[in-house]
């Protein structure tokens, strides 16, 4: 693990097996950090908030740091990619693709470190001087899924640092790997020791001392729904500053007058891509009964032909599930829809395909006939798993759409301008794309409405989740007229 600027092992000394999911091999030891661990590394992030090399610097200083991060990521981005597919069996394409953008993060908040302006407020109180200043929280925990580890550490830990504080990264137990590969940098970029620490391990064991440390100002979690909340409850119970981005049930809306080529290549971008295995996966196709025999057939027809098997092979178009119990989730999840009364038209088990090997891979699964009020419609899957759903007007579509607990993400495929326009108005959910599917930018603000979350990642507003306003009044001349009453 990384503490303080030193590489160390955890204190209890034990260890936990990471395992290629290509494989099903252990691939690498990675460090079981505990509550002791925790703390060494919180301390350390406290310590170099407080005072030092980190907590004089000035702002543009802090900004260079990011940029040369950002630099030395883009040197390394082939080998932190390799990290994360042996790690999580995303395609290397897919991967790479990431840790190639993955630089922009840090130039554009380095960029904003030292744009965080105060203001000078006309204030109704006479002869008083009154400004707003922005400062740094303090201690930040970054807590991370597995499924893109160093993507989604990258829109915390960007705007955090920019904004001046130090950060405690706990990636996931079952991807851990490439977010050590990514601390190698921070000390060839040059941050002081304690800025950043990385500790590796379990969320019972590692996350909830870390989440729970009274020294932690601000929690940023990504991953499902059941941390989230314990999260949320500990950061309500010692008023801990937190934003949650958690899961989704996204409908994907192809409306009659779509271009149905693209429709279904961005259904199948939505739920096939990533072996569905995104919180922003369209795990819910809602189409309009007049083109729902036709986007089915469609889609199966591409599905058919499509390639599961090695991740790093540039022909593969499915990968394995990144984990052994997520496999069995899958799994289980499929055999509800069946039970439910869902109908089975592709994939619908394990698959076993020679090229898949011992891996932990799903048959891409496509259910018709769901009812939007079954649990294969409600309930997040995480995988290559798509809940088809017939509409007969907008107005059901809508409904159907905004029906379930979550609110990430939708998709609307349409040729009419109308619709373009009106249906991202009337959707709930944090990010709605017309005519195209899964696109970020660490320019456009991503984050859930209802149960998918708290809180905004990404775009110019997010560094304020790192910064606490204070309002300052001097009064030149020293009067209280009444002490006892409001002035
Ligand atoms: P998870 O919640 O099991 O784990 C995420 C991280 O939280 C891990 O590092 C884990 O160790 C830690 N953790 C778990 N319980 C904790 C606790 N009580 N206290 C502190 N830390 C704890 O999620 P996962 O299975 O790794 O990832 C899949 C989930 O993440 C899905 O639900 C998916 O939708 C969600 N996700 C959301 C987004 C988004 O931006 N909205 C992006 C990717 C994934």
């Amino acid at each position: 693990m990384h503490i303080d600027g030193d590489w160390s092992e955890s204190w209890s000394g034990r260890w936990f097996d990471t395992k290629n999911p290509y494989t099903g091999e252990v691939w690498a030891r990675i460090p079981r950090a505990d509550a002791h661990d925790v703390d060494r590394a919180v301390r350390a992030a406290h310590e170099a908030f407080t005072r030092g090399a980190w907590a004089e610097m000035h702002p543009s200083d802090r900004g260079l740091l990011l940029h040369r991060l950002a630099d030395l990521i883009a040197q390394n981005a082939e080998e932190l990619a390799s990290l994360e597919v042996r790690d999580n069996g995303k395609l290397r394409v897919e991967m790479l693709g990431q840790m190639r953008y993955l630089p922009r993060w840090f130039q554009y908040y380095g960029g904003l470190a030292d744009k965080i302006e105060g203001t000078v407020t006309p204030i109704d109180k006479k002869g008083m001087f009154h400004y707003v200043t922005h400062e740094p929280l303090g201690v930040v925990a970054a807590i991370t899924p597995w499924n893109s580890p160093l993507l989604l550490t990258a829109w915390k830990l960007a705007p955090a640092l920019a904004a001046g504080n130090t950060v405690v990264v706990k990636p996931s137990e079952f991807a851990s790997a490439s977010m050590l590969g990514l601390a190698k940098l921070f000390e060839k970029a040059g941050f002081p020791k304690g800025v950043i620490n990385v500790i590796t391990g379990f969320g019972n064991e590692a996350g909830e001392p870390l989440v729970e440390h009274p020294l932690v100002a601000r929690i940023a979690f990504t991953g499902g729904n059941v941390g989230g909340r314990r999260i949320a409850e500990a950061a309500a119970r010692n008023f801990k500053r937190v934003s949650l981005e958690l899961g989704g049930k996204s409908p994907n809306i192809v409306f009659e007058d779509a271009d149905l080529d693209a429709a279904v290549k961005g259904v199948i971008s939505g739920i096939f891509a990533a072996s569905g295995q995104t919180c922003m996966a369209g795990s819910r196709l809602l189409v309009h009964r007049n083109v729902h025999d036709e986007v089915v057939s469609r889609l199966l027809e591409r599905m058919k032909t499509a390639r599961l098997g090695d991740p790093n092979s540039p022909d593969t178009d499915v990968g394995p599930i990144a984990t052994e119990p997520q496999l069995d989730r899958i799994l289980g999840c499929i055999a509800m829809g069946k039970a439910e009364g869902a109908k089975c038209v592709l994939g619908g088990e394990r698959a076993t395909r020679p090229e898949c090997g011992n891996g932990w891979f799903v048959e891409p699964t496509i259910f018709t006939g769901v009812l939007n009020d079954m649990r294969i419609a409600q309930e997040e899957v995480f995988g290559p798993v798509l809940s088809v759903i017939s509409f007969d007007s907008d107005e059901e579509a809508v409904a159907i759409a905004n029906d379930t607990p979550y609110g990430l993400a939708a998709g609307v495929w349409t040729s009419s301008l109308a619709r373009a326009t009106e249906m991202p108005r009337r959707l709930k959910a944090g990010t709605v794309w017309v005519n195209a599917y899964r696109v970020v930018s660490y320019l456009a603000p991503f984050g859930g409405f209802k149960a998918s979350g708290i809180g905004r990642e990404n775009g110019i507003d997010a560094i304020r989740e790192y910064l606490e306003p204070k309002s300052v009044f001097i009064n030149p001349r020293p009067a209280i007229n009444n002490p006892f009453t409001l002035q």
